[in-house]
């Protein structure tokens, strides 16, 4: 299986010292709490990061119906509203808002990697022959992690890669529960 675009991890690179707040983009006043884009974007310059129009925009772009997209389907939702945003942008971004613990990446089969707020992550169960994908709590491999830790002394994250499989309606009628 491919590992995605970058052939290393991004999220696997040690956290280096971030360089110093540059100037941030104007921030427009909003309380937190009121809107979870601005939410994200605090934590962001708290880690500091730099707020640019284009991070808000994808940012944006990552929320409610927007996680699995993959760094090109982001980048064609956020050229929708901003079309000088070139696609190298838009990795570079990932890239730096994964290093900053705001955005993670997942392997949801062989394609490329899909991304989530770093807020909303959790396993998934991928069925190999009708593509449906089942969102599943970390709590569903806790046993798996304490086995591996316990017999192996290796720390599983359930969130990085997808397990594979059969949903209910594809799985040989044997195997159903
Ligand atoms: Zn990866
Ligand atoms: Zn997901
Ligand atoms: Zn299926």
């Amino acid at each position: 299986m491919s590992l995605g675009r970058t052939g290393g991890e991004a999220q696997e690179r040690p956290l280096a010292a971030t360089t110093a707040g540059e100037p941030i983009a104007a921030d427009r006043g909003v309380l937190p709490g009121e809107d979870p884009v601005e939410e994200v974007l605090s934590l962001l310059r708290a880690r500091g990061g730099r707020v640019t129009s284009s991070r808000r925009l994808l940012l944006r772009c990552l929320f409610g119906d927007g996680a699995h997209r993959t760094a090109e389907e982001l980048a064609e939702a956020v050229q929708a509203q901003a079309p000088d945003v070139h696609l190298s942008t838009i990795y570079r971004n990932l890239d730096e808002l994964e290093r900053l613990g705001v955005v993670v990446h997942a392997h949801l089969g062989h394609g490329p990697a899909t991304y989530h707020l770093a807020s909303e992550t959790h396993g998934h169960l991928v069925c190999e022959s009708c593509g449906t994908m089942v969102e599943a709590s970390e709590d569903l491999f806790a046993s798996l992690a304490e086995e591996a830790r316990e017999r192996f002394g290796f720390v599983i994250d359930p969130r990085h890669f997808a397990v594979l499989g059969s949903c209910r309606h594809c799985a040989p009628p044997d195997s159903r529960v």
